[in-house]
């Protein structure tokens, strides 16, 4: 099964610094057969369009707005997000749920608005320090899913890649041990089960998400029932992440 790799740039990088990036990247991963997506903010949509249409490479948001359209300044929607050439938007990244106050709730409407526009969802979860520690993880996630896929049909879930983010791993340099994250990667399946069907479950690709990079990469990339990674800091640099695309 094809691999995906997931680059977040946050808000890093201007659109003309993207493009000499590519410059880079690009001519390094000429035979590289992993499915790679690049996050980006929307200033960038226009070179990635551009440099991108002719590879296999994809792009996406890293956010949406949870409304269609309308009097919400600063927002952009999912059928703007779609008409710049993006295919895929992060939904519910720990960053948006701390600074912009996401609630689960409003997560919900922007992957409904996601799909009704043919945008495929990277959908984030993962647990606090705080809920590892109390050994609240998998409770936690299962609050996030449950509400997050409410009123999905099962059919949908086929538009929805699932990214584990232990929220104490993204940018921390820490991340759980292979075991640990194997367990909760079937928590996920078995949550995913309970609200739609077992076959979902084992079909839906999820990701590992928090502190990947060059040198640690290769012992998540092999978990099993892992589809692939999402990397955020790692991914500013081009040859580190075209190693680990490769
Ligand atoms: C992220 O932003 O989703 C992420 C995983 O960040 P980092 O790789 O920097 O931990």
């Amino acid at each position: 099964m094809k691999k995906f790799v997931v680059g977040n740039f946050k808000m890093n990088t201007t659109p003309t610094e993207f493009s000499s990036y590519l410059d880079e990247f690009l001519p390094r991963i000429k035979e590289c057969k992993t499915n790679v997506i690049f996050c980006l903010p929307a200033t960038h949509f226009h070179v990635a369009k551009s440099r991108l249409d002719a590879t296999n490479i994809k792009f996406g948001a890293q956010n949406i707005s949870c409304e269609e359209s309308g009097a919400y300044t600063g927002e952009i929607s999912s059928a703007m997000v779609k008409d710049c050439g993006a295919n895929y938007t992060l939904v519910g990244h720990s960053e948006a749920r701390r600074h912009f106050k996401e609630t689960l709730e409003v997560i919900n409407q922007k992957i409904i608005r996601a799909l009704a526009v043919n945008l495929k969802v990277i959908l984030c979860i993962g647990e606090t320090k705080y809920e590892r520690a109390t050994k609240k993880t998998k409770i936690s996630l299962k609050r996030q899913l449950d509400t997050a896929l409410k009123g999905l049909y099962e059919n949908e879930l086929k538009n929805i890649i699932i990214a584990y983010e232990p929220i104490w791993a993204i940018g921390t340099g820490k991340t759980p041990n292979v075991k640990d994250i194997e367990s909760t990667v079937n928590d996920i399946r078995a949550i995913i089960a309970d609200n739609f069907t077992q076959r979902s479950a084992d079909k839906i690709n999820i990701l590992y998400g928090g502190s990947i990079n060059e040198n640690n990469f290769a012992q998540f990339a092999k978990i099993k029932g892992i589809s692939g990674l999402l990397v955020g800091g790692a991914c500013l640099n081009p040859k580190s992440f075209a190693n680990i695309c490769k």
